[in-house]
């Protein structure tokens, strides 16, 4: 089922519930020539110059009337030890009694201008679900958006803002 767009009027694809991105924003910067020297990466982990230390998780978002949340799909960025103790455990049962650790966002979250080194709480899964990210600062709209969940009518206004960026 697709919505019918405010902004243009038109019939557009299915309403994501999601938006992801396969990479830090520090890995923007790096030229490619330069990327495999200089970055060690996989889909949810990324090292660059083997000091700074990346994770990927979720922001996830409780919709109003619906049991799955919307999620954002970000990364963040760790203290070596945070790093070090989730690659310890990544195969650990149980190793989502970790107590949350400090991260920092590595990507901008478009609708919320930016987000770059926003403070998260970094919260890890049961085996094969990837952390969620608390945003720390609860006046942040995304925060907010975080602790008070949204309606479908948002979710709907989030699409069409990423659509018609370039508008
Ligand atoms: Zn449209």
């Amino acid at each position: 089922m697709g919505f019918l767009c405010t902004v243009c009027g038109e019939q557009h694809d299915p309403l994501p519930m999601s938006y992801s991105v396969k990479a830090p924003l520090a890995v923007a910067g790096i030229p490619p020539e330069e990327f495999e020297q200089r970055v060690v990466y996989t889909v949810d982990q990324c090292v660059v110059d083997g000091k700074d230390f990346y994770l990927r998780g979720r922001i996830p978002i409780p919709v109003e009337g619906f049991e799955d949340p919307f999620i954002w799909g970000v990364w963040a960025e760790v203290s070596p030890k945070s790093f070090l103790l989730t690659t310890e455990r990544w195969s650990t049962e149980g190793r989502e009694q970790t107590p949350p650790f400090p991260g920092w966002l590595n990507t901008n979250i478009f609708p919320f201008g930016d987000t770059f080194n926003l403070e998260v709480r970094v919260h890890t899964q049961v085996v094969g679900r990837r952390p969620h990210f608390e945003v720390v600062d609860q006046e942040h709209p995304l925060a907010i958006e975080q602790s008070h969940g949204i309606t479908l009518q948002r979710v709907q206004q989030i699409a069409e803002m990423i659509l018609h960026d370039d508008d």
